[in-house]
């Protein structure tokens, strides 16, 4: 009984160092689920989504190729950095 304790503590604490060594990772997935959430949200009611981007007709460049995208065709990553597509959102997510 003690050894399991022990092998639980100890699983737990790899646990703990592996998610603090690829933090930067996990906070990129994370919000690669929402833009995928919100993707899915825009896909099911696009004229909401219409409506609610304020900057179409503007260009953005991509963050990873920097190829310039009309901005209400971005993919969004936070509030700042945008994407041409989600290839290159998920090759700039991928760590090196
Ligand atoms: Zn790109």
């Amino acid at each position: 009984m003690r050894e399991a304790l022990i092998i639980l503590a100890v699983i737990a604490i790899l646990l703990g160092l592996t998610a603090f060594k690829y933090r930067k990772q996990l906070a990129a997935m994370l919000e690669i689920w929402r833009t995928i959430k919100k993707l899915q949200r825009a896909h099911r009611n696009p004229e909401q989504v219409a409506s609610a981007s304020q900057d179409s007709g503007t260009l953005v460049s991509c963050a990873r190729c920097r190829t310039w995208v009309p901005a209400d065709r971005a993919v969004r990553l936070g509030k700042t950095t945008t994407y041409c597509s989600t290839t290159c959102l998920e090759r700039a997510a991928r760590p090196a």
